[in-house]
């Protein structure tokens, strides 16, 4: 069996144990404690190695005198998802100040903060991406032997949510903005999540286009951070939804052509434009900005119609837009003129941060932070490893 794999609890399945599935538990439980007690002894053995070997090289953490000498073994309890593990640590005391402790903790991989493997943190991490910490540590505790609490779990996400290191914007790709709104922090309405990806189209995945995402910047709280963040990256092209103006930070702002479509809805509703009208008007916008050769030609002439309509709020919207609506068609390189790769993972997101209750800022910004280097950026030029990012 791989490591943390385990037979289900008899419970759900299996009517009282058969022998064969009573074989299997008692197989597997044999099995681990064998190679647990063969391991345990090899390491002892390296352990001794390297004390002789390093024993000049190791110093007293008191008052760093190198005249050390070996004082007996200590056992240290680590959880795993196969159980608690005994590990046994070298202990060695200074011949000067007599302090004993153990100077190989960090050379395995034992600092004294370690409690878990990283496999149970991992696995914990994971489920934690996806659902509630109290369900995570639920599901934990049932399929594996290890246990996590919910708390200790939320702290593993901020851990690595706060040793997260995202990557940098590669000249010439879009950039793609959007925010929303999680039920977080103080106010009735929640806090706004803003999110910073970059897109481009990757290789086709079954014969169907595929979409390359990296995240760049995602926090909780008031816009002004993302325009700092933008504000270092300096993207040229970058895609938005109009919430916010994006001239300072990016050189050729584009507006997302979906979100003006979809936004004339509630303008058209403001001017009181009945409902079956709204429809047709917007399909008409659609067709205008879609119109690659002659669309910002005929935005103006839409505009104008609407204003001789006396459709102001509706004409005011398209008109602050205006200037940004055919961006990609005249700077070319735009690799969207949507924000539509990230509404997948807005959905993503609202899932996630939809859980009931309600969250801290800070605590939903470090589930969303992981979840979403996770989902975008593992396997870029960064993999993840939550060994050395932990640690
Ligand atoms: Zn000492």
């Amino acid at each position: 069996m791989l490591p943390g794999e385990q037979s289900l609890p008899e419970t759900i399945l299996i009517p009282d144990g058969t022998a064969v599935n009573r074989l299997f538990a008692y197989l597997c439980h044999q099995a681990d404690h064998k190679v647990l007690h063969d391991h345990a002894h090899m390491l002892q053995e390296i352990q001794l190695q390297w004390f002789s070997m390093l024993r000049s090289a190791l110093q007293c953490p008191r008052c760093g005198s190198n005249k050390l000498i070996r004082k007996g073994w200590r056992a240290r309890r680590l959880k795993s998802s196969r159980g608690k593990i005994s590990l046994i640590v070298l202990q060695a005391k200074c011949k000067v100040c007599d302090r004993t402790f153990r100077p190989l903790n960090e050379l395995i991989g034992l600092p004294f903060a370690v409690r878990f493997t990283d496999e149970l943190v991992q696995k914990s991490v994971e489920l934690g991406l996806q659902l509630s910490f109290g369900k995570s540590a639920a599901i934990v505790k049932k399929l594996t032997k290890g246990t996590i609490s919910a708390e200790g779990l939320r702290r593993k996400v901020a851990q690595l949510a706060n040793s997260l290191c995202l990557p940098n914007l590669v000249a010439g790709q879009t950039v793609l903005v959007d925010s929303t709104k999680v039920k977080a922090g103080k106010k009735q309405r929640g806090a706004s999540v803003h999110l910073a990806i970059t897109a481009e189209k990757g290789p086709k995945q079954m014969g169907r286009p595929s979409i390359k995402k990296r995240l760049l910047h995602l926090h909780v709280g008031g816009v002004h951070r993302l325009h700092n963040a933008l504000g270092m990256m300096q993207p040229e092209r970058l895609v938005h939804d109009g919430g916010e103006d994006y001239t300072a930070v990016s050189k050729y702002p584009q507006r997302c052509r979906w979100h003006l479509v979809h936004q004339l809805k509630h303008y058209l509703w403001q001017d009181g434009v009945p409902h079956e009208i709204r429809g047709r008007c917007q399909k008409s916008l659609r067709d205008v900005l879609w119109d690659n050769r002659d669309g910002q030609k005929r935005l103006a002439t839409y505009i104008k119609d609407l204003e001789e309509l006396g459709l102001k709020k509706s004409a005011t919207h398209l008109k602050g837009a205006e200037k940004e609506a055919f961006t990609f068609k005249e700077k070319g390189g735009f690799a969207f003129s949507t924000t539509s790769p990230l509404e997948r993972e807005m959905r993503e997101l609202n899932r996630r941060a939809d859980v009931g209750a309600r969250w801290s800022e800070k605590g939903v910004e470090n589930v969303l932070k992981v979840l979403f280097h996770y989902r975008l950026n593992a396997g870029s030029t960064n993999p993840i490893r939550v060994t050395e990012l932990l640690r």
